[in-house]
């Protein structure tokens, strides 16, 4: 029998196992804080516990799940790690180096169900969601990458996929990574990317978490969204927009669109004047991002040319636009292409 995932629900669990063995309950604190601060990989290390402590947590819990079966490192700092789940499963995560910024991008399921066309994660569909303690196991995992200077300044949930189809074991683990006795990165550093599900995005809303909400719009009617984004179909544009407008009224929270930009389809200058059409008197920035191709797939970057003519529509229509430089795309940092290559499946056509 495996013992219980200690990240699943760490207070609680700590709290309960404690008060079972009429120990301390200072205790829980100062294994948060190895945890959290100390930058442990297990329980021995935690070297303010008495031995015989350290011996039963170890005996009591599991800590670690995953196992990292690959590392890739770019030249610019940008660190990959592809884990493989106990029971199988693979996932990725992404350690982001931008001068002062240290930017923790992290996994929610194995596989996507969302189905966009373009994105390797969804190419098989979804295996399974991630449990709270796989989803922290992560944080803790690239946390360990940084040098002892270094330190987290904000969390993307933008890896393998949709966080909103798994809010239930994501949001203890934002809970855990945004308090201050736990890594203490404001709500505004953490961004929760999703495709657009208007229930989950009202509650969300609802439950006062102020995380910022990025949007994968990736085109400006619901007649071409729906051949890139399937699940648009049953949630069109409009209720989207309903939902994230909602969002931005209850968080205060400025919106963003993420625009993934792929040559010929999505990338002409009237999509460009639909999106400032669409978007015009709402607080948003457009994120646009240039395809990052999938091997096998028949999509690709455009050029330079139709980039810049497409992000110059935006800005001069008004829009706050960031067109994301790539990172980290020598290590196949886009979204689910580490996974494919390690199972020996066509990766990037560059
Ligand atoms: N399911 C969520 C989060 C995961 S993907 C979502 O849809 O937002 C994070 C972002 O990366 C999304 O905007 C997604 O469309 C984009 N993306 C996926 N594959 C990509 C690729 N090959 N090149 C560029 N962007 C990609």
């Amino acid at each position: 029998m495996p013992t219980p995932h200690l990240l699943n629900d760490i207070d609680q669990q700590l709290a309960d196992w404690l008060a079972q063995r009429k120990l301390p309950a200072f205790r829980a604190k100062q294994i948060r804080h190895w945890l959290f601060a100390g930058r442990v990989e297990g329980f021995s290390e935690m070297s303010n516990l008495p031995k015989k402590l350290q011996e039963e947590l170890a005996e009591s819990f599991s800590l670690e799940t995953a196992e990292m079966t690959r590392h890739t490192e770019a030249e610019d700092g940008t660190e990959k790690l592809l884990l493989t789940l106990a029971g199988g499963g693979q996932i990725e995560c992404v350690l982001l180096r931008d001068r002062h910024r240290r930017t923790l991008c992290i996994s929610t399921q194995v596989g996507c169900g969302m189905g966009c066309v373009f994105c390797a994660s969804g190419l098989d569909g979804v295996d399974r969601n991630l449990t709270t303690g796989e989803i922290l196991e992560q944080v803790f995992l690239l946390q360990r990458r940084l040098s002892p200077d270094e330190r987290v300044s904000h969390l993307v949930v933008m890896g393998m996929g949709e966080p909103l189809a798994n809010l239930g074991a994501l949001l203890p683990a934002l809970d855990q990574i945004a308090r201050e006795d736990g890594l203490g990165i404001s709500h505004r550093r953490i961004t929760i990317s999703t495709v657009g599900l208007p229930k989950a995005i009202r509650r969300l809303a609802d439950l006062d978490t102020r995380y910022r909400l990025a949007i994968s719009l990736h085109a400006p009617t619901d007649e071409l969204r729906d051949q890139i984004v399937p699940v648009n179909k049953k949630m069109p544009l409009a209720d989207i927009l309903d939902a994230a407008d909602y969002y931005f009224d209850h968080s205060g929270r400025r919106l963003t669109f993420e625009y993934v930009l792929l040559a010929d389809l999505n990338d002409q200058p009237a999509h460009a004047h639909g999106l400032v059409k669409l978007l015009t008197g709402r607080t948003a920035l457009v994120n646009v991002i240039p395809y990052n191709p999938v091997a096998g797939l028949p999509y690709a970057t455009p050029s330079p040319a139709a980039q810049e003519t497409f992000q110059r529509i935006l800005e001069s229509g008004g829009l706050a636009v960031r067109f994301r430089h790539r990172k980290g795309d020598k290590i196949n940092a886009a979204c689910g292409q580490l996974r494919r290559s390690q199972a020996g499946l066509p990766i990037a056509q560059n």
